[in-house]
């Protein structure tokens, strides 16, 4: 199957706001097997609407579209494709009992009722994060996949609807598996995973992320569980050949993997952030269990805050200053110490764009964790501008944290 994903609204046009639905769309399609032939942006105007809506008919088999689905005059996706498809728009009793719950009792606008109107015979997709029904239609041999914009609405939508339909649909079965890697760059994890990359079934591609990398490995067979058989044995060769760089699989994030191992373990952890600025410990809480483990963040930006909260030594300050590998030991030990944790992370450096000298050059960062009393600093040089140098910081460490707990506990 082949698709075409249309993103409707004018404020991507404009440069408002950043078309992550279609990255989104593309991305998950092709995890089933449907090429994107083509990707559209087209304001909030029905005539260019119904030129893209028939230009993609012509051209794919299957139409995605996001945005325009809100109750105001501005938002005529659903009426646009109801036009094109030549179908009367009908009140769904089953979205309107939705809404109505949606709403508690307060009063709906009229406006709202407007998203309960759908494409006579479409299938209609619940919406549980917002008041806009989503759809597909299917006529002619075609299908129209009409979402919401917002992608707190769309996602879900899309992961528990969309692609269990387009699964359903296609007669082979597709499955992927993705490894996930931190601490090799993409370009030496492909070297060793060598002839695994020439595969046909399964197909394994290495993809570069923000300081990490992944492997997909993606099979083609009869039956979901055929497709397990065939990634099973090279899975298990990536392991064999990557292991310690593979910090989990899926969907899991580098934060969340720490994180769970940090709970299994029993263990407690603290932040000292000085260049990150909360940074760490704001991924470190993305984990919806870090309650468990997590106990203090303490943003110490400032010498004396680093003395006060931290109990870092003024002569370390003065001695090396802030920025130094001295510094960011005692950053990691205080805070442990302080919040009476197993682990204490510590970043110091500098991140610029100014305050870079010849000896503490911008980019100079000092990462530091600390493991029941024993602390493990490294010393970094980052490239790139503030943000990235700040956001590099933060996975090194967290990565630093993963490696030196497999070191203290053996995996
Ligand atoms: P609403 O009911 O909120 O109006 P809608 O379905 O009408 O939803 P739009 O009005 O097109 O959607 O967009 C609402 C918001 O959703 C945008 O302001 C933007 O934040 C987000 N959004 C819309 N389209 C995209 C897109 N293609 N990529 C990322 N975000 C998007
Ligand atoms: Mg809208």
């Amino acid at each position: 199957m082949t698709a075409e994903i249309i993103a409707v609204g004018t404020e991507i046009l404009l440069g408002d706001i950043v078309n992550t639905n279609a990255q989104y769309i593309a991305r998950a399609l092709a995890g089933v097997g449907i090429a994107s032939l083509r990707q559209t942006v087209v304001g909030d105007n029905e005539e260019r609407l119904l030129e893209a809506i028939d230009s993609a008919y012509k051209q794919s088999d299957v139409i995605i579209a996001t945005g325009g689905l809100g109750p105001t005059a501005d938002d005529i996706t659903k009426e646009t494709f109801a036009k094109f498809f030549d179908l009367p728009l009908i009140e769904d009793a089953h979205s309107k009992e939705l809404m109505e719950s949606y709403f508690k009792g307060r009063e709906i606008a009229p406006s709202n009722y407007k998203q309960i109107m759908m494409p006579e015979g479409c299938i209609v997709l619940d919406n549980h994060n917002g008041t806009a029904p989503a759809c597909i239609i299917e006529k002619d041999g075609k299908i129209a996949v009409i979402l919401p914009g917002p992608p707190k609405e769309m996602y879900p939508l899309f992961e528990d609807e969309v692609l269990p339909y387009f699964k359903r649909k296609q007669s082979t079965a597709i499955v992927s598996k993705e490894l996930k890697l931190v601490g090799i760059g993409e370009s030496s994890a492909a070297e060793i995973a060598g002839e695994l990359l020439n595969g046909e079934n399964p197909t394994v591609a290495p993809y570069a992320k923000e300081g990490e990398m992944l492997f997909r490995i993606t099979a083609r067979a009869e039956g979901e569980e055929e497709c397990e058989k065939l990634i099973e044995p090279v899975k298990n060769i990536l392991y064999e050949r990557l292991g310690k760089y593979i910090y989990g699989e899926d969907k899991i994030t580098l934060e969340a993997a720490v994180m769970r191992d940090i709970i299994n373990k029993g263990l407690t952890v603290a932040t000292a952030e000085s260049c990150t600025g909360g940074m760490v410990a704001a991924r470190l809480i993305n984990y919806p269990g870090a309650s468990e483990a997590f106990a203090d963040g303490v943003v110490s930006y400032s010498n004396e805050s680093k003395v006060k909260f931290l109990g870092v030594k003024k002569e370390t300050l003065e001695k090396y200053g802030a920025v130094s590998e001295e510094t960011a030991r005692e950053m990691c030990l205080g805070v442990a110490a302080i919040s009476n944790t197993d682990i204490g992370l510590s970043t110091t450096g500098v991140a610029g764009p100014t305050g870079g000298t010849p000896e503490k050059p911008i980019g100079l960062v000092y990462i530091g964790v600390a493991i029941r009393g024993k602390a493990f600093v490294k010393r970094l040089e980052l490239k790139g501008n503030r943000d990235k140098i700040r956001t590099t910081a933060t996975a090194k460490v967290i990565q630093l944290l993963r490696e030196k707990l497999k070191e203290e506990y053996n995996g």
